[in-house]
């Protein structure tokens, strides 16, 4: 047990030795075998310049850039390269926010407070939509219309039939984070603006990089603010512009509809707050360091790392159809890979694969969709591409030995049959007391068989049942 507050002060190098091993825990950062979570370009120096940015502006609050116009530059610079990257135009704006839930939250935000006289407002969104959304309707009471993909892309008919008069906004993804396919947004966002419905496009996962791809030669629709009817959309700067996690941007197709955005308040004895994003104390630390990480690899560096990740994506689709007991799931277009099982148990793979080095990401059963394990592609990728083959026929040829895990003997589960108690015995029986978390098929599996208010419950409990101090 770590002390955090210990009777007397701690020197730093002990600290820093403490932390570094702490961390040893973890999974790695770098070296291309951790497909999701992080975001790796492989450049040389490129993390010592962020964290040499990151020094110079980490105490400057971004609460008041009057008193801080340095971070007011840098935002306005990031904004404006997302905006000529995305298909903006002289009246875009934006904001520069801490990620991509909160640009979302802020976006289902303006597009609710511009409409004070609906009553109960509604969200629209396919199914393949990100959780994100479900999260900002449930913050802001919005209903969310939930619609169902065809195949594995929005569909223009279903989601323009599901606008209503209470509608304030309708999104999709460019592309989706579970299988990296780009929704059709020409037809959405002409269905949205004919009923005079705000769009939103979720380029959260991939805004940084489709440009590039495409620049590249690949095939893909257009997607961006040039699009008619878009009037929002939503790019990571801490995925694939490669730069440390804290920040996102979010722009507007003018002023007038990020207006409402905004909030200020003057009906109190202190200052007058006016906040664009959700945040009020700002560190300008994450801002810089993004500043400084985009200004570094610059335009033809996107295209160099976007050329990196597309051969990347190539070798592992090949290696997985290449590979009996597992197919790919949906077409590696972008820089996702995504595959589902062909006789392999998915879950107990994707634990073979961990024990070979390769972390993967289990996405669970829902509505027609089938298991299927993510796989994001960074550039960093492309060095340990070709490695992936052999380790992910040798896994599949374990996991096909193994077997899917038996399920355990447990009583249908409803929410509110999760208990503290009841989580704390399934950790225990699951063999996560220890805090090992390298097999987690049996936890998958559980989980892949209940209902997701189920899940939800599973995991919200178990997680409430790690987050607990040991107070002395
Ligand atoms: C990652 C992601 C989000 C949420 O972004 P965070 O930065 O994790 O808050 C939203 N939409 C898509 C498509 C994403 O990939």
């Amino acid at each position: 047990m770590i002390d955090a507050l210990p009777e007397k002060g701690v020197p730093g190098d002990q600290v820093l030795a403490e932390l570094r091993e702490l961390r040893g825990a973890d999974l790695p950062t770098h070296g291309g075998q951790l497909f999701a979570y992080v975001y790796d370009p492989a450049r040389p120096g490129l993390d010592a310049l962020a964290v040499a940015a990151h020094a110079l502006s980490y105490q400057v609050n971004g609460l008041d850039p009057t008193a801080f116009p340095s971070l007011l530059a840098m935002e306005n610079a990031l904004v404006a390269a997302a905006a000529r990257l995305l298909g903006g135009g002289a009246e875009t704006v934006g904001s520069v926010t801490s990620g991509g839930t909160e640009s979302l939250i802020l976006a289902v935000k303006a597009a609710r407070d511009a409409h004070p006289e609906i009553e109960q407002p509604r969200l629209v969104v396919p199914s393949t939509a990100h959780a994100a959304f479900a999260k900002a309707a449930h913050y802001l009471r919005v209903e969310l219309d939930v619609v169902p993909v065809k195949g594995l892309a929005a569909d223009p008919e279903a989601m323009a039939a599901a606008i209503s008069r209470d509608t304030v906004l309708v999104a999709a993804s460019a592309p989706s984070y579970a299988h990296g396919v780009i929704d059709p947004i020409p037809e959405l966002a002409a269905a949205a603006a004919g009923q005079g419905v705000r769009f939103h496009v979720d380029a959260c996962f991939g805004g940084w990089i489709l440009p590039y791809l495409r620049r590249l030669g690949a095939d893909l629709p257009p997607f961006d603010l040039s699009v008619p009817g878009v009037t929002s959309i939503s790019v990571d700067l801490h995925k694939y512009a490669y730069a440390p996690k804290g920040v996102a941007v979010l722009l507007h197709a003018t002023e007038e509809l990020r207006r409402p955005q905004y909030f200020a308040y003057a009906d109190w004895p202190g200052y007058t707050m006016v906040n664009p994003v959700i945040s009020s104390t700002r560190s300008g630390g994450p801002i810089a360091a993004a500043f400084a990480t985009l200004r570094n690899i610059g335009d033809a560096g996107y295209l160099d790392l976007a050329a990196r990740t597309r051969e990347a994506v190539t070798i592992l689709a090949a290696a997985v159809t290449a590979t009996d007991g597992v197919r790919l799931y949906a077409p590696a277009s972008t820089s996702v890979v995504c595959l589902a099982s062909d006789g392999a148990d998915l879950f107990v793979l994707a634990d073979e694969l961990a024990a070979r080095g390769w972390h993967t990401q289990p996405q669970m059963a829902y509505a027609d969709f089938p298991a299927t394990l993510h796989l994001t592609v960074t550039a960093a990728v492309r060095e340990t591409a070709e490695a992936f083959g052999p380790d992910l026929e040798a896994a599949v040829a374990a996991a096909k030995a193994r077997g899917p895990v038996p399920v355990p003997e447990l009583p249908p589960l409803t929410p509110e049959m999760i208990t503290p108690e009841l989580i704390a015995g399934l950790a225990e029986g699951l063999g996560l007391g220890g805090g090992d978390f390298s097999r987690m098929a049996m936890v998958n599996t559980v989980l892949n068989a209940s209902p997701p208010a189920v899940r939800e419950a599973l995991l919200a409990g178990f997680l409430s049942h790690l987050q607990r101090p040991v107070i002395q």
